[in-house]
């Protein structure tokens, strides 16, 4: 899988031995690798957590580890709980209110 984030392109790969790292953001490779070993949910939490990463590096945004998670905590529960929201097509939303 690909992701285009900030101009640049970036390989995720699911991978087994990253030590305690649940996820690395590799910007001489491009890449964003997740820990193998994570349950399914860890594994989309902690990707939202390296594209912010990604989001903020690329614009130089110096935000804190603790901004990060608390950001990735918030947005992926928003995002898990209203899947069938078409965010960026919010006018055509069948989803009620
Ligand atoms: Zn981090």
């Amino acid at each position: 899988m690909k992701l285009k984030i900030g101009g640049h392109s970036y390989e995720v790969q699911f991978v087994e031995g990253l030590g305690i790292s649940l996820g690395i953001l590799t910007k001489t490779e491009d890449t964003i690798k997740i820990s193998e070993e994570l349950s399914v949910s860890q594994q989309e939490s902690t990707l939202l957590h390296e594209i912010l990463h990604a989001v903020a590096d690329n614009f130089g945004l110096d935000l804190p580890e603790q901004t990060i998670s608390i950001l990735e905590g918030g947005l992926y529960q928003v995002l898990k709980d209203n899947y069938d929201l078409d965010l960026l097509n919010i006018k055509n939303n069948k989803k009620e209110e």
